[in-house]
């Protein structure tokens, strides 16, 4: 079976709202096993939706909408579902109820208009909505086929979709097994990574591979559906290992969780504490790790040196090594991570020292050019790195390095 998903509202088109209901329910009906086909984004006008809608219908099996249940004018979904479907609506005087119950609950007084939220395409089902007005409506059309009206608000959405429309899909889908794996790699391109395990899992066409890369972080996901569970997990089993083979110590998770979230959870078992020092990154190491939940346990605090004045005066790093060197370079790097350890007896630190750009660099080091200092029980280590000089690029894979790092250091 295949879906199609439609995200309803003119304001998806502007450049500040993005459609990310499509995003979350392509995730669950991939789950389900359903692919989704096709993503559409349609403004509120009457005819391009009609005809948005017609054009789906014809071609796919399921058909999610989002968004165009509200009470006024410009909210069309139903009466365009309605058109497209050949189907009249009649008024519910029991959804209306609902509404005015909801109301009632907020102690607030019903709209007039909010009667065009009771109107029930005939031959749907009404989906009741307990975190707002506009009930949802599911419509079977034999095939099967079926077509699903879901209000815009994602906090309105995911619960109906999650207590009404999962469990009518199952129904309607042939009994399907998933078994996934999912590996976090951080340190490698999405082009080189897809090199090395490309000639594995082209041969098992059957496992569903996906690779999705952000800057310094690249996942894989694979996924092997069957009629029973152990079917699955076979097929599943004939790949994976192989893949994780070749991903090796790059894998910081198989489980979802980020590079931080691991880290954190690698110092907590070894009960080591981290400190940081950071300067291009301007806090963001800091703000990442600590994210995590339970990230006290083991983060103890950091400096955030920006200027060389700083560097010298809350981490102790010598002027003259500043102007030996510049603030950009190894020896400050290490003494950075020193100072910090020193200054906030940590077991590990990091530091961060780099050129995020636009403007800065010199010809040795560049705009892009960064070097990570840690710390640690054996000494102290510095390194470079360089990457495309985009300025949240750069502060990204820096604070990404950094972390993989230590989590190389602690395993
Ligand atoms: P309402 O009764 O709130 O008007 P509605 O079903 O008519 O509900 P819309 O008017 O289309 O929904 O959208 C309401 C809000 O929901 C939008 O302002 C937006 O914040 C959010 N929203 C709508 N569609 C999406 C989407 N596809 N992805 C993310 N958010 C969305
Ligand atoms: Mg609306």
């Amino acid at each position: 079976m295949n879906a199609e998903i439609i995200a309803i509202g003119s304001e998806m088109l502007t450049p500040t709202r993005v459609d990310t209901n499509s995003l979350w329910l392509t995730d669950q009906l991939n789950k389900l096993g359903v692919e989704v086909v096709s993503k559409t984004i349609v403004g509120d006008d009457r005819e391009r939706l009609t005809a948005t809608l017609s054009a789906s219908i014809s071609r796919s099996d399921i058909i999610l909408i989002t968004g165009g249940l509200g009470p006024t004018e410009d909210d069309l979904t139903r009466e365009c579902v309605a058109t497209a479907t050949g189907r009249c609506m009649s008024f519910r005087p029991e959804l209306l109820q609902a509404i005015a119950d909801r109301f009632a609950s907020m102690k607030k007084s019903m709209a007039e208009n909010n009667r065009r939220q009771a109107y029930l395409i005939d031959g749907a089902d009404a989906l009741d909505n307990p975190n707002g007005t506009a009930p949802g409506q599911f419509l079977e059309l034999g095939g099967p086929k079926a077509i699903v009206l879901l209000p815009g608000p994602p906090r309105e959405m995911k619960p109906m979709y999650a207590n009404h429309i999962e469990p009518r899909l199952k129904a309607m889908l042939p009994p399907l097994f998933i078994a996934s794996v999912w590996y976090r790699v951080a340190g490698m391109g999405e082009s080189d990574l897809d090199q090395l395990i490309a000639p594995v899992y082209t041969k098992y066409p059957h496992v569903v591979t996906t690779v999705l890369a952000k800057p310094g972080d690249v996942e894989v996901h694979l996924r092997a559906r069957a009629a029973t569970q152990n079917a699955a997990d076979a097929e599943l089993a004939a790949v994976a290992p192989k893949i994780r083979e070749l991903l090796g110590e790059r894998v910081y998770s198989e489980d979802g969780a980020t590079l931080e979230a691991s880290v954190g959870r690698m110092l907590k078992s070894r009960g080591a504490t981290l400190g940081v020092a950071e300067s291009c990154t301007g806090g963001m190491l800091g703000e990442r790790i600590t994210a995590v939940p339970g990230s006290s346990a083991y983060f103890k605090g950091g400096f955030l040196t920006y200027s060389n004045e700083m560097k010298t005066t809350l981490l102790g790093v010598p002027a003259e090594l500043i102007a030996e060197h510049t603030e950009v370079s190894e020896p400050v790097a290490k003494a950075m991570a020193e100072g910090a350890r020193e200054r906030i007896g940590c077991t590990w630190a990091l530091s961060v020292t780099g050129y995020a750009g636009p403007d800065g660099g010199t010809e040795a080091n560049p705009v892009g050019t960064v070097f990570i200092g840690l710390a640690g029980p054996e000494g102290t280590q510095a390194r470079r790195f360089f990457t495309i000089p985009d300025r949240h690029r750069v502060r990204t894979i820096a604070s990404t390095t950094a972390l993989d790092w230590l989590r190389k250091s602690l395993s």
